[in-house]
């Protein structure tokens, strides 16, 4: 078989050695050692990790890099009540910007696959919904976008008067149907209502759920399942955020992930904002409001992680980047490395129901190469410099060079004698071969 690209010498995760993959037609057609014939294009590895492309299973694009016009909020009330008023002040130029560098941000990180949200509501129409569909067409070759149509707060509380803007905003072929039910009166109804819309539809749904860290707000996630079962909805549906969750006794957090399980729901861990948003409240104890990580993945739960805000008024960090998402979930929620990466890959894919993802024969060909020594140290090191391959195709390439200068001994040293010379890096001081990027300097924007 003749290969489009042959990538030589690379490491994976569960095979010990350096192997080569083989791409054809956008698929992985071999792995194995010293692959015959060559490809049409061939790039040297030298022991660089390869990984499937990352997925981030959450984010909302329109709203991207508002936070320098915006500021920063202190809870998810007042940046809805900030992006609310804004919002209606940017014209479509303003949301294609947004989304577009937002997708440009993700494919230089090595993002292959993104669950982006799009508000619908009476005041905002259809036209974030729409500049992120086209988007979706535009980097089609580069991303595969899973496009949702957000309901809202608003439109979520005035339910029923939303309900011939949402047929019409499902009708433009959106991927997934969303809302938010966090602070919605008659959460409970709405929750019901939009089943019902995503069932009808026939499409997957995705809810903002209980995004408060106050033990004492009724827990809608147990909703969830009956729904689920209820509009025959098993294995369509994705509870994102779930902070609730996190705050209640671990026998509570058990016996609501295990009937999470029984009716196939899955749930996106949104750290960034949540850790920033959350463990807030006067007088009550600082929780970081991350879910229930460990106790969904001990219940069989499928989890990703997703970087959900890129600098806006929900947040004013984000780089884009599932390596700095997955090291927050893992740090707050007590993972492994391994664990932690599984939230934007592996785990990712489950969540977002992607097939043939890995770095198998008869997989996509949609992969991330990335400087590190092992597969363990990737969260760690979080190296910038990468190659990102889509459907077999190069589509973004960091590449960076680190110099780092030694210390400069004492005239003469301490034993009265210089003991190299400047600029010279002792062996076991830098990380990696002359040039390699140690990730001590953060990607920047491309
Ligand atoms: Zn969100």
């Amino acid at each position: 078989m003749a290969f489009d690209l042959v990538l030589r010498r690379g490491r994976l995760a569960a095979t010990p050695g350096l192997v080569d993959i083989g791409i054809a037609a956008g698929v992985i057609a071999a792995v194995g050692r010293d692959l015959q014939p060559s490809g049409r294009e061939e790039l040297v590895l030298d022991g660089r990790v390869v990984l499937p492309a990352f997925v981030d299973a959450h984010l909302h694009p329109d709203k991207a890099f508002t936070a320098a016009a915006l500021g920063s909020a202190s809870s998810v009330e007042e940046a809805s009540e900030r992006f609310g008023r804004y919002r209606l002040t940017r014209s479509q130029e303003d949301l294609r910007r947004s989304i577009e560098r937002s997708l440009a941000l993700l494919v230089s990180q090595g993002v292959g696959t993104v669950r982006a949200h799009a508000d619908v509501d009476d005041a905002v129409g259809l036209r974030a919904l729409e500049a992120l569909l086209e988007a979706r067409q535009t980097w089609g070759d580069h991303i595969e976008v899973q496009a949702v149509a957000f309901v809202t707060r608003r439109a979520a509380g005035r339910f029923a008067e939303a309900q011939s803007l949402l047929r019409e905003a499902l009708a433009c072929g959106p991927d997934l149907l969303g809302g938010t039910l966090t602070g919605v009166p008659a959460a409970p109804a709405v929750l019901q209502g939009l089943c019902e819309l995503a069932a009808a539809h026939n499409v997957r749904l995705d809810l903002h759920i209980d995004e408060t860290d106050d033990p004492a707000a009724p827990c809608l996630l147990e909703a969830v399942p009956g729904a689920a079962r209820a509009h025959g909805l098993e294995g369509r549906i994705t509870a994102s955020h779930c902070c609730l969750l996190g705050c209640l006794p671990t026998e509570a957090a058990r016996r609501i992930a295990a009937r999470l399980r029984e009716a196939d729901v899955s749930v996106v861990t949104l750290p960034l904002t949540n850790l920033y948003l959350q463990g807030r409240r006067p007088g009550g104890a600082a929780v970081r409001g991350v879910t229930a990580v460990r106790t969904l993945l001990e219940a069989g739960v499928p989890v990703a992680a997703g970087s959900d805000n890129l600098r806006d008024p929900y947040s004013p960090y984000g780089d884009g980047d599932p390596l700095t998402t997955a090291l927050l979930a893992g740090v707050a929620a007590h993972l492994s490395p391994s664990e932690t990466l599984a939230l934007v890959t592996t785990g990712g894919a489950r969540v977002l129901g992607l097939n043939r993802y890995g770095v198998g024969v008869g997989d996509r060909a949609d992969l991330v190469v990335i400087e590190t020594d092992t597969p363990e140290e990737v969260v760690a090191a979080r190296p910038s410099r990468r190659h990102v391959f889509h459907r077999g195709q190069l589509v973004a390439e960091s590449t960076f060079t680190h110099r780092l200068l030694a210390p400069r001994p004492a005239e003469g040293g301490p034993c009265g004698r210089r003991s190299r010379p400047c600029g010279t890096v002792p062996p076991g001081l830098s990380d990696g071969p002359a040039g390699r990027d140690t990730g001590e300097e953060g990607a920047a924007d491309p």
